[in-house]
């Protein structure tokens, strides 16, 4: 008997635990309604308050969205070139760029930006995110027209960027305002840019019909620093570290092209495994392979027992663990841009037997090789291996990767970080450990503000769940 219970909590919730609504046209997206039945972590459960929060949202988009009366108006009122007077419908639009991973977390947090502002959001069409991804909100769309904010026509020379407007003392939303305020959160933002995240910013900007804002970051954690979202964020998120998991699993629903790439993967290479343990191994087309970080992805592997351990050759194993059936196995699936430590680590469990008789089965989906920027085969690539990663039982990642930030979100799941040898963090090169356990399944906001809105401080000990991260200590995270 199916009890309420167990369609709210099994793996096959596929609203996830009402995060998501019925009534979506199911050719179009074939991930949404079917990707819970893909996941053995159902994940943590969204708030009530956040869930009556994504539909009153979903209502503002439809009413205020692109193709209704009020679009048009507040797009005259654009070109108009003067703020509006007062308005119901205020946007924000996101332009995100970098990597996927990058332009995925830019993404989920300008959507909790607007959730906070109560602003339609409203996403930049370049950068293939119309390929990608399904639509989120439904009965409507989150794109914007294309070419309605050039991507590069944002930079710190913009006049109506926010901090310009703040420090020369422009920044004021009356009638005779610019018709939009751009936000620059940008790595070469200025101090002024980083006051976004005080209060007495967000007051004057909410008085803007249209908001722009361009950034590569997460920059979730800086909101829950402004006094003016705490209350309202703690309600949403009464777990403060799976933010971006239920983001995450609310905005970014793979398309059915990248939807094929990741089913017909996993049902190749992981369906049939007892245990599925996924690798990030994210290194830059300039690295030489590295025997070093190797001998860290096996010894992070099998120190932490992810991967069992490997026996000598020419130790003979007990024949009742040598017979082929009742054998378990565990699929390790490798992302890399390389080939090399995906052959390295499948060599090793060929060349030698695992101890316990498991059976290990090393798989890549891809070696790239190189970035290749504005391809579209090499995003969708990017998107379904981020996806297969976010589909294992266990994670270990690279350490300040968006790519697997994505992926540890989208899981559910805490992972192991691959120190770097250089890592200055607090368990860093002097501790010689070749992985430690991340504190949260969180992303770090890597150009976080320095300091809080009153004083110079620190800005890793204003609120207890924000705090600074272990691979980029000047960094913040929730946790
Ligand atoms: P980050 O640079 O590690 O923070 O991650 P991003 O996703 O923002 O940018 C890296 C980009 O390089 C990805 O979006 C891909 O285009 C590419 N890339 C890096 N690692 C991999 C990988 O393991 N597999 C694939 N297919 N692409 C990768």
């Amino acid at each position: 008997r199916t009890t309420m219970a167990s369609i709210r909590q099994g793996p096959d919730d596929k609203l996830h635990g009402g995060l998501l609504v019925e009534g979506f046209d199911q050719e179009s997206c074939h991930s949404r309604y079917k990707s819970a039945t893909y996941r053995r972590n159902p994940g943590r459960q969204p708030s009530k308050h956040l869930i009556s929060k994504l539909r009153r949202h979903e209502a503002l988009q439809r009413r205020c969205g692109p193709g209704t009366a009020a679009y048009s108006a507040a797009l005259d009122q654009l070109k108009s070139g003067k703020n509006a007077a007062s308005s119901d419908c205020k946007y924000l639009v996101s332009i995100s760029y970098r990597g996927l991973g990058n332009r995925i977390l830019a993404a989920a947090s300008a959507f909790l930006y607007a959730l906070l502002t109560d602003r339609v959001l409203l996403v930049d069409p370049s950068n293939d995110m119309d390929a990608l991804f399904c639509e989120p909100f439904p009965n409507t769309t989150w794109l914007h027209p294309p070419g309605l904010f050039p991507l590069w026509s944002f930079g710190l020379d913009t006049p109506e960027r926010h901090g310009k407007m703040r420090e020369s003392g422009a920044l004021r939303p009356e009638p005779d305002a610019p018709a939009f305020a751009y936000v620059h959160l940008d790595y070469n933002q200025t101090d002024y840019d980083k006051l976004f995240f005080c209060d007495e910013d967000q007051r004057l900007l909410s008085g803007f019909q249209w908001l722009v804002m361009r950034t590569d970051s997460y920059i979730v954690p800086g909101t829950f620093l402004v006094e003016t979202f705490r209350e309202e964020l703690a309600r949403m998120f009464p777990e403060r570290d799976a933010v971006f998991h239920h983001l995450g699993r609310y905005l970014f629903h793979p398309s059915n092209h990248v939807w094929g790439l990741v089913t017909r993967y996993h049902d190749a290479y992981l369906a049939g495994a007892a245990r599925r343990v996924g690798i990030q191994v994210r290194v830059f087309p300039w690295e030489p392979d590295s025997p070093e970080l190797l001998d860290r992805i096996t010894r992070c592997t099998q120190e932490e027992g992810l991967l069992p351990r490997v026996v000598n050759t020419e130790e003979e194993l007990p024949a009742a663990t040598t017979t082929r059936r009742g054998v378990k196995s565990v699929a390790v699936v490798i992302t890399s841009l390389k080939g090399w430590y995906y052959e390295q680590v499948k060599g090793m469990y060929w060349e030698h037997a695992a101890a316990g008789g498991e059976m290990v089965v090393v798989s890549q989906p891809s070696h790239e090789e190189y970035q290749h920027y504005g391809v579209k085969s090499h995003e969708y690539k990017a998107w379904a291996e981020i996806y297969l990663l976010s589909l294992t039982d266990a994670l270990v990642t690279t350490g300040k990767s968006t790519f697997g930030y994505v992926a540890q979100g989208l899981a559910g799941i805490r992972p192991w970080v691959l120190l770097s040898g250089q890592a200055n963090g607090t368990a860093g090169a002097s501790s010689n450990l070749p992985c430690s356990r991340d504190v949260s399944m969180e992303p770090c906001f890597h150009v976080a503000p320095l300091y809080d809105c009153k004083r110079m401080g620190d800005s890793g000990k204003i609120v207890p769940h924000v705090r600074h991260c272990e691979d980029v200590p000047t960094g913040l995270k929730l946790v």
